[in-house]
């Protein structure tokens, strides 16, 4: 876990904020002596199943910067998993969060009414692409917002079955552990999960068999998959509740699908009377460019999940299905917490500055960070692909790129390596890095980003 040993405090911070006149800022060895203090204690007391890539221990922050126990800073390309999306304490985000708290901290929603829940639902229904009457359901995770559609599903089509993908990531709970399928450790030792799901294979164009010449045809082989393979061999269609797809898939390894893809998957829909469920936990809330990933493709949904980014880093996720569809009777679903007040002033100051500035931000410095990768990749054979949409952007870690042969021991070792250097980023897939940074990120940050970026390659080689 503590990789570093004693190192020389690094000098040169380039980037200053309205709290930090400098970052990042490196100075102790990486871990200093009380975030090694405080790794001793959670070691001790909490669960390992964790996955801590580096020893970073946080004690505030500011828009980009992350301030350690030590004073060290760094720049955030995380986001806590794409979770801050307004970056660290946001005055507009914190304000509301303070009046909420001074207002009252909870009432079950579930039991007795708020504005702040009911407008919130209001705010999320019409920022839905497609023009239809939508209700919301709230909830307090990502994995919370997809056990609600699978029950939604379920109960709306009376179908017992699911279809999802390879490579997908839902959550942790037992539902989600049944549809995502992006690595083994996730289900080892659980069984046995809920049945009643299949799945079928999300269009990877840069893993796809060469045969299949454009990313479109690899869609094709992919949706062929589910009429010809699924639909014949093991399920009837009609069977079929929903079909579950990240319009980006996330955890695995940032992969943006083809043109014809979703559209393929609304026309299977469309012609079996199957649900399209949206999973846009990680893709939604403006991160690529649009309030929702799916935007980009024109193609609406039945079923909308959502999460992380919702309330700038306040628990809550919210599923928003067409009015006809969430008609269940009171008692079916419930959350005590889900919904919380404080959680929805936060939510509905996030998507002001989002409508404000912040989608048109990610828009547009998403579009210069994906030209400074791909110039960064034109100079390093170790990244084969680059690849996002708005500021959810990956580069795919190879031992060569004429060989495109995986290459993750390098990938943990740039996390590292960044990590050094003042940087933070995070893995996903087997041997992707990703950059997905609050959406209030600059260009200079994005610069910066990219120079550390281009220096852990340098040195890790
Ligand atoms: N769905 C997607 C696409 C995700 O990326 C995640 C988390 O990474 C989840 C669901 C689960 O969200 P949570 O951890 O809030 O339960």
């Amino acid at each position: 876990m503590p990789t570093a040993a004693a190192k020389k405090p690094q000098a040169a911070p380039a980037l200053s904020n309205d709290r930090y006149a400098a970052y990042p800022l490196i100075k102790t060895a990486l871990p200093g002596p009380k975030a090694k203090e405080a790794i001793a204690l959670d070691t001790q007391f909490v669960s390992p199943s964790y996955t801590r890539g580096y020893p970073l221990v946080i004690a505030k922050g500011f828009g980009l910067a992350a301030e350690d126990v030590d004073g060290n800073v760094f720049l955030d390309f995380t986001a806590g998993i794409a979770v801050n999306a307004t970056g660290y304490c946001h005055p507009a985000v914190v304000k509301a969060i303070k009046e909420g708290a001074e207002s009252f901290q909870h009432m079950s929603g579930t039991d007795f009414y708020y504005r702040e829940q009911s407008e919130l639902a209001k705010v999320l229904a019409e920022h839905t692409f497609g023009g239809f009457e939508r209700r919301v359901f709230f909830s307090n995770s990502g994995t919370e917002s997809n056990e609600c559609a699978l029950k939604l599903a379920r109960w709306y089509t009376k179908r017992q079955y699911v279809l999802s993908f390879r490579g997908s990531f839902h959550g942790r709970t037992y539902g989600s552990m049944s549809i995502g399928c992006s690595k083994a450790i996730h289900r080892n030792h659980f069984a046995p999960l809920p049945a009643g799901v299949v799945h079928g294979n999300y269009p990877y164009p840069y893993r796809a068999d060469p045969h299949l010449k454009t990313p479109e045809a690899v869609a094709e082989d992919c949706l062929s998959y589910i009429e010809n393979i699924v639909f014949k061999k093991e399920i009837l269609p009609e069977e079929v509740a929903g079909i579950i797809v990240e319009p980006v898939q996330g955890e695995g390894g940032y992969v943006v699908p083809p043109a014809n893809w979703l559209k393929g998957l609304r026309r299977i829909c469309d012609k079996h009377g199957i649900l399209l469920i949206y999973d846009e936990v990680q893709s939604g809330m403006g991160r690529t460019g649009k309030f929702f990933a799916h935007e980009h493709w024109g193609v609406a949904g039945d079923i909308i999940t959502t999460a992380k980014g919702i309330a700038s880093g306040l628990p809550l996720g919210a599923v928003i299905a067409k009015k006809e569809i969430m008609s269940w009777p009171p008692g079916s679903h419930a959350s005590t917490f889900g919904g919380n007040p404080i959680a929805c002033r936060a939510a509905l100051a996030t998507i002001k500055l989002l409508d404000d500035e912040l989608i048109e931000n990610a828009r547009e410095v998403g579009t210069y960070f994906k030209q400074r990768m791909e110039e960064l990749a034109a100079r390093h054979d170790t990244i084969g692909d680059v690849r996002g949409l708005g500021l959810m952007l990956a580069t795919e870690i190879v031992k060569s790129k004429a060989s495109k042969e995986r290459n993750p021991e390098l990938r943990n070792k740039l996390e590292n390596a960044a990590f050094e250097r003042g940087l933070l980023i995070l893995g996903c897939g087997e041997n992707t890095i990703r950059f997905c940074p609050p959406l209030t990120v600059n260009k200079a940050e994005v610069d910066k980003c990219v120079e550390i970026y281009d220096e852990a390659l340098k040195a890790t080689k």
